[in-house]
């Protein structure tokens, strides 16, 4: 049996009683060697043996306990704080899956717990903050995305990336004045913690020397003086209490990148047809809601798929997705389509979401009227984030697509720098200039509103549109651990300037096409993984980096800088190969040609 046990966040009695007692009858003990605190490993019996699981792949810890499992052993596998977050369980609890051997889970404290301990905060503030953001930098949604509501927030592994989280959250709801600490090794002898404000997050954690093991901390609940709780107000009837309870909101949200499936659903034998027919013209699939059945598929619908379709009245659709609206960059598209198929309504996530081109490919499919509500497409004014989403562009911070749409409706001018050419066919009240323009200050020096760039500095105060240009071509020994390709490949966009969400796809040799390493790479970082085969490399035209080595072993000269601008089709090679730790890095930007379509509305 397996026993994945939460260690608490350092000290030694923070561990759970129950994952003490498990770690007292443990024949295996597997720990995480960087956090967990080594003294926790005297509870272990005499005899246990002990491995460090900083220094395996992921695939030695199966064998481990796969080996262990069958020799009839306990095992526990102790993780720092709880395991589910940022534990890298999920992989782990697969793989004992497929093997078919069983497993638990005992939680812990977690450092985000011992931080709010150590200096003595409450993360849900009433009048302050009622939610709490667990994010890392660099993690698939963008910090200020998430920042845009102000709520408290607790920053994990970013540590040693002071600068970038402060300017991350100075573009969202964060204002330089907003209080912040950093905490490092909560609960450990050498605990330390350093109180500042975002507009001196760097400066103050650099002074202090903090690079790892530490969580930020972020929000007014670090000064505020907050109302009354109103669970303990004797005016305020709780659900317990028989009154109405504020219980409206499902919490099972995902944020991650949905498919893109279209989900219809339809309540009559009429409204079941049409939706039959728009899924086989649009690729979706249609479902009959069964009495009752609606919450369910709509929480469901709506945490997986890009587009949910309600073929009948408009109430019955408002009504199903009040309860999960957050916002409209993660929002899946909703359309409301009468079952006679007269009228096709975007609900929400107009332009990021793509519902209004559903509407209108609705329209396309059984002639309904697409009603178009979005004033920037009512009055036919630039949509920036529809344009952005046709060019095949993320837009950065979303919460800035209101500022230039409201400029614009406005009557105002909004500045565009770009750092390709665009056509001269530009849109009524938008001005583009050419970062190299800017560069050399041939134009007035204004600074932008919207920036479309792959790079990661572009100055705050702007919409940021990145092109998904940039390919990575990568070569590793076999085995190599995904932590430090992911790792790695972070550093090197960084070093090299960009934006992670510039990155469109990771490329190697087919001999690699089943590397675990890189496959769990390109899945943190949501990108494909394409490979070649090393003819194709080999005949790849540019001037590469030759090894003799690389090529006895896999029968081409260059793996990463081969296979990063073939998959870039036919582009630059930007970042030359960099080896280290058993790992060969190069990066490559394709071609892009941005233009002004789907601009209008
Ligand atoms: N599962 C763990 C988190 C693992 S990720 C938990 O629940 O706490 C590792 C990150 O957690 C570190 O980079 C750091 O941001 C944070 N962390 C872990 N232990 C910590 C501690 N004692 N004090 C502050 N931060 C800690």
């Amino acid at each position: 049996m397996i026993h994945f046990v939460g260690a608490g966040p350092g000290a030694t009695d923070l561990i759970t009683l129950r994952g003490a007692s498990l770690l007292g009858e443990a024949d295996v003990v597997i720990f995480a060697g960087s956090l967990v605190n080594p003294e926790l490993l005297s509870l272990a019996p005499e005899g246990c043996t002990v491995h460090d699981s900083s220094r395996m792949t992921l695939e030695q810890v199966i064998d481990v306990m796969a080996e262990a499992t069958h020799a009839n052993k306990d095992v526990v596998r102790l993780h720092t704080g709880d395991p589910s977050l940022y534990g890298a369980i999920h992989e782990q609890m697969m793989r004992l899956d497929e093997l078919g051997i069983p497993y638990d889970d005992t939680p812990g404290v977690s450092s985000m717990c011992a931080a709010a301990a150590s200096i003595g905060a409450e993360y849900t503030l009433p009048g302050v903050s009622q939610s709490l953001i667990v994010t890392r930098l660099a993690g698939r949604t963008p910090v200020p995305e998430l920042a845009a509501h102000g709520s408290s927030m607790a920053i994990f592994l970013s540590a040693g990336l002071l600068n970038e989280v402060q300017a991350e959250l100075l573009c969202g709801a964060y204002d330089e004045e907003t209080p912040a600490a950093i905490v490092y090794k909560a609960t450990w002898p050498d605990e330390h913690v350093v109180r500042t404000c975002v507009g001196r997050l760097a400066e103050d954690g650099e002074r202090a020397g903090i690079r790892a093991t530490a969580l930020i901390l972020v929000g007014d609940f670090l000064k505020a003086k907050g109302e009354r709780s109103r669970l303990y107000d004797p005016t305020f009837s709780t659900g317990f209490r028989g009154a109405t309870h504020a219980n409206g909101r499902a919490t099972g949200f995902s944020s991650q990148r949905r498919s893109n499936d279209i989900a219809l659903v339809s309540f009559s034998d009429m409204g079941q047809e049409l939706a039959e027919r728009l899924a086989a013209d649009l690729g979706g699939q249609a479902w009959r809601c069964e009495p009752g059945g609606l919450a369910q598929w709509t929480s469901e619908a709506f945490a997986k798929s890009a587009a949910l379709v309600f073929v009948g009245a408009t109430g019955i659709a408002v009504r199903a997705i009040a309860p999960h609206l957050r916002d409209k960059a993660t929002d899946p598209a909703v359309i409301s389509v009468d079952e006679q198929g007269r009228f096709a309504i975007p609900l929400a996530s107009g332009h990021l979401g793509g519902a209004n081109d559903l509407a209108r490919r609705i329209e396309e499919a059984c002639g309904a009227h697409a009603i178009i509500t979005t004033a920037t497409d009512g009055r036919g004014v630039f949509a920036v984030d529809e344009w952005a989403r046709h060019q095949g562009c993320v837009v950065a911070n979303p919460e800035r697509i209101k500022i230039v749409s409201a400029k614009l409706l406005a009557g105002k001018v909004v500045r565009l720098q770009s750092d390709y050419p665009l056509p001269d066919d530009t849109p009524a009240g938008v001005v583009a200039i050419t970062t190299e323009a800017c560069q050399q200050r041939c134009v007035s020096h204004h600074s932008p509103d919207i920036v479309l760039s792959p790079r990661s500095n572009i100055g705050a105060g702007a919409l940021h549109v990145v092109p998904r240009v940039l390919v990575a071509g990568v070569g590793c020994k076999r085995g190599t651990p995904a932590n430090l390709l992911v790792e790695r490949l972070r550093t090197t966009l960084r070093q090299a300037g960009y934006d992670a969400r510039a990155l469109s796809r990771v490329c190697s040799i087919d001999v690699k096409a089943d590397e675990p390493g890189i496959l769990a790479m390109c899945a943190e970082f949501d990108v494909p993984f394409e490979t070649f085969s090393a003819e194709e490399l080999a005949k790849t035209p540019g001037s590469f980096s030759s090894s003799s080595f690389v090529r006895d072993a896999v029968g081409v000269d260059n793996v990463c800088e081969r296979s990063a601008v073939l998959g870039s089709g036919g582009g630059t090679l930007v970042w030359p190969k960099e080896a280290g730790d058993g790992i060969t890095l190069a990066l490559a930007e394709r071609p892009f040609a941005p233009d002004w379509r789907w601009s209008r509305g």
